[in-house]
């Protein structure tokens, strides 16, 4: 059989490269999503690593009318068998000084984005009897911290998109997971590190260690590689009944 379709966004940064990454060695074919300049480089130099077809797109998905275009765009391409819905951005700040434009940005990209994009995805799945839809939410889907309002909120509401859409998947053999992951070092992450100094008035290292791994009992970041298999795993032919869980990869932060 011919090796299936994967949309990933924000498919050019972090762990959304790194699921890419993945896929793409195990032979999938990579719709990848992202806003970085040289998104279009990092799709052809995965076609080439991998001998895999690739597409870049660097819609906004904060607009809907934009997830419309990407979609209809991957429908022509051949279709989206696997959904990786990753995109995500974060803004720290008490909830009295949290600028109402970040609050719907956050909203709009960390969880209606998924929303659509599963619901533009879903008549081909259904057709074909295939679907696997896998959302990066965070162990902030399952905790909470201070100062994260939006990406909390947003991250919990995934969660509870992700349930429902594997039970409306069920009958037609579509499946929905999220991964928790703890802390992994990415882009968003270094200027996590970098705001959370501010707010804490602590230097870049004491973040890091007393604030972003303290409730880590692995006091390791989290590595992307072990994200992109798990999620070729949960990606699976035979992978039919692994659907509605949200899957801590956290290093134990959940287990209190
Ligand atoms: P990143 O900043 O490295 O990548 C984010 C990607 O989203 C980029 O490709 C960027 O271009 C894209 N993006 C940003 N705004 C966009 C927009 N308006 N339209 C389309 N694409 C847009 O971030 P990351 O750390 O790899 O995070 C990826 C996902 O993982 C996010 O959902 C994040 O919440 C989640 N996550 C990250 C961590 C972590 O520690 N890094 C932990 C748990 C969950």
């Amino acid at each position: 059989m011919s090796k299936r379709n994967v949309l990933i966004t924000g498919g050019t940064s972090g762990i959304g490269l790194g699921i890419a990454h993945s896929f793409g060695k195990a032979g999938y074919n990579l719709i990848v999503t992202g806003l970085e300049a040289n998104g279009a480089d990092i799709a052809a130099e995965l076609g080439k690593q991998y001998g895999i077809n690739t597409l870049f797109r660097n819609d906004n998905l904060m607009q809907p009318a934009a997830i419309e275009t990407m979609m209809q765009a991957a429908a022509e391409w051949g279709g989206v068998d696997i959904l990786v819905n990753n995109a995500g951005i974060q803004h720290v700040s008490p909830i009295a000084e949290f600028p109402v434009s970040k609050w719907d940005a956050i909203i709009a990209l960390n969880l209606s984005a998924a929303f659509h994009t599963t619901r533009l995805a879903w008549p081909h799945m259904q057709a074909q009897q295939f679907g696997r839809i896998i959302n990066i939410a965070s162990v902030h889907g399952l905790r909470a911290s201070e100062f994260k309002s939006a990406y909390v909120a947003a991250k919990h509401g995934i969660v509870g998109f992700t349930k429902v859409t594997a039970l409306e998947g069920a009958p037609y053999n579509i499946t929905a997971t999220a991964i928790c992951p703890g802390y992994v070092k990415t882009p968003l992450v270094e200027g996590q590190i970098a705001d959370q100094a501010k707010t804490h008035n602590l230097s870049p290292d004491r973040v890091v260690a007393e604030v972003m791994l303290k409730k880590q009992a692995v006091k390791d970041f989290v590595p992307v590689e072990v994200l992109g298999d798990l999620a070729v795993l949960l990606a699976g032919e035979n992978a039919t009944t692994f659907t509605g869980a949200a899957i801590p990869v956290d290093g134990a932060w959940s287990t209190q």
